[in-house]
């Protein structure tokens, strides 16, 4: 399986620490308030990459964090007077019950950075001991880049062409800093900020070291993969890089992935810009499932723009392979053979071959977008075959495919309509039965009309009123 390695700037393939394990850190968002659409990329497109995973037989330790403590969450708490924890624990519900709906998998563990702070303080504490981080007079924690020979591995910047861009530290008020790209590990409170003790002052932590923290308490000082945005290529992930590297002396990360923008207009989509569209927004008019579909219809390191043509197109997909699933969900009850017919093994032999193309494309550096083409093809043989002949064993066979592929691997769950429809439609002839007992014809029509552009066609007969699809 390839992937393409961030550092390494090309495909690579991938060998994980331990055969058969792979364990894999997300970057999470920072909670303060509703996720917008660029926020959910990362995380459809690397759950989409962990159910590859899985379906390969691999056991993946998936960790993915929250960031809970942060100035915009702590602006946002004094503007409502209450305590940052409360802005925090409202938006971890929220951008849950959002990954919930987007068919988002549960990360194995999901750790939150205000409960690993005692993490925090031990590794910055090591980085002070080795001579990689300095305190300044007013309790703050650098860590100081020019200590760390490897700095810039990953975002491929050279020191001298950072040193070259130096900024004059008096004037941006950093002038404790002995470099301008040493970061902050830990720094003084404010008044109204959430704070703990620590052996340099009651303060906070800087935002990269908790996930060095996080993903060395959960995974390990050395993991498999690590991913994001390509926004945090720089610095977030190089001064993880450095943090972790300097503490343990080992490689913090086999591969890094990136994901690339969601735009919107050719802009990057983002809080600051104000062009941004909750995924709340967007369930709101879509099936959850589309915008999933969406999102997966590009690979995951091209841009993508945000538009209500292309939305629709993801819609038409999505009910496309509905439609599909339904079909077979219904000629299934009534089928019967236990072998495939000659045709059907031919349709079979087809369908192997699409399979065949699903996983090349997932295995050359996740391909979303060509996967997804190979389950389309699926659905266009499962149509164009099954029919009241077919066999069970082919719809049992086709269907479990679709199954497997879409709601297994790519997560876009073809089946919830299926279950739901029968009661749906049995609910509605049940209203008709009793309009026209009510002498109610109009609204009898009216069911009947409807139930037809659902695409099921009533029939009364003596024994009461029979249905089938159209
Ligand atoms: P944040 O809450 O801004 O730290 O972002 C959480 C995650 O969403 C990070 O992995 C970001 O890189 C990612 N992200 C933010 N905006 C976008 C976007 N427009 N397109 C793709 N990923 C994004
Ligand atoms: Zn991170």
């Amino acid at each position: 399986m390839k992937i393409f390695d961030t550092m390494q700037r090309r495909k690579v393939e991938l060998e994980t620490v331990e055969p058969g394990k792979v364990s894999m850190y997300v970057c999470g968002p920072t909670v303060y308030n509703l996720i917008h659409i660029g926020n959910a990329r990362p995380m459809i497109v690397f759950d989409a990459f962990r159910r590859y995973l899985e379906y390969k037989g691999y056991d993946v330790n998936y960790v993915s964090n929250f960031t809970d403590v942060d100035d915009k969450i702590i602006k946002a708490a004094n503007e409502e007077g209450v305590d940052s924890s409360v802005i925090s624990e409202r938006y971890i519900k929220e951008c849950k019950k959002d990954m919930a709906d987007l068919n988002v998998k549960e990360a194995t563990t999901h750790p939150k950075a205000t409960e690993e702070i005692d993490g925090m303080i031990s590794m910055i504490s090591t980085l002070v001991d080795k001579g990689f981080a300095y305190v300044a007079d007013d309790g703050t924690v650098y860590f100081n880049v020019e200590a760390d020979k490897d700095y810039g591995k990953l975002s491929h910047k050279n020191m001298d062409e950072m040193m070259s861009g130096l900024r004059d530290l008096k004037v941006t008020g950093e002038e404790q800093k002995r470099n301008v790209n040493d970061f902050v590990l830990w720094k003084p409170k404010k008044e109204g900020e959430p704070s703990w003790p620590s052996p340099w002052c009651d303060g906070r932590p800087g935002w990269h070291i908790e996930c060095s923290v996080m993903s060395k308490k959960y995974l390990g000082e050395t993991i498999d993969i690590h991913a994001g945005g390509e926004d945090l290529i720089f610095p977030h992930h190089e001064n993880e890089i450095a943090q972790s590297e300097c503490t343990s002396g080992k490689t913090f990360s086999k591969y890094w992935m990136h994901n690339g923008f969601l735009n919107i207009n050719g802009l990057k989509m983002s809080k600051s810009l104000g062009n941004f569209f909750t995924v709340r927004d967007i369930t709101a008019q879509y099936d959850p499932m589309v915008l999933r579909l969406f999102i997966l219809s590009a690979q995951y390191r091209q841009p993508l723009n945000f538009s209500k043509e292309i939305m629709d197109q993801s819609k038409a997909s999505y009910e496309r392979i509905l439609n599909c699933t339904d079909k077979l969900y219904a000629l299934e009850k009534t089928a019967a053979g236990e072998e495939m017919t000659e045709d059907e093994l031919n349709a079979k032999a087809q369908v192997e071959g699409f399979i065949k193309a699903f996983e090349e494309a997932m295995e050359d550096d996740n391909n979303t977008a060509n996967a997804s083409t190979a389950v389309y093809e699926i659905v266009r043989i499962a149509n164009s075959t099954a029919n009241e002949n077919t066999t069970k064993a082919f719809l049992t066979y086709i269907h479990g495919v679709i199954k497997t592929l879409c709601d297994g691997v790519l997560g876009v769950i073809s089946d919830r309509k299926a279950e739901a429809l029968d009661s749906e439609i049995e609910a509605l002839i049940e209203e008709r039965t009793a309009a026209k007992k009510a002498k109610n014809y109009a609204r009898a029509d009216e069911i009947r009309a409807q139930l037809l552009q659902m695409g099921i066609i009533l029939e009364d007969t003596r024994e009461g009123v029979k249905w089938k699809r159209a």
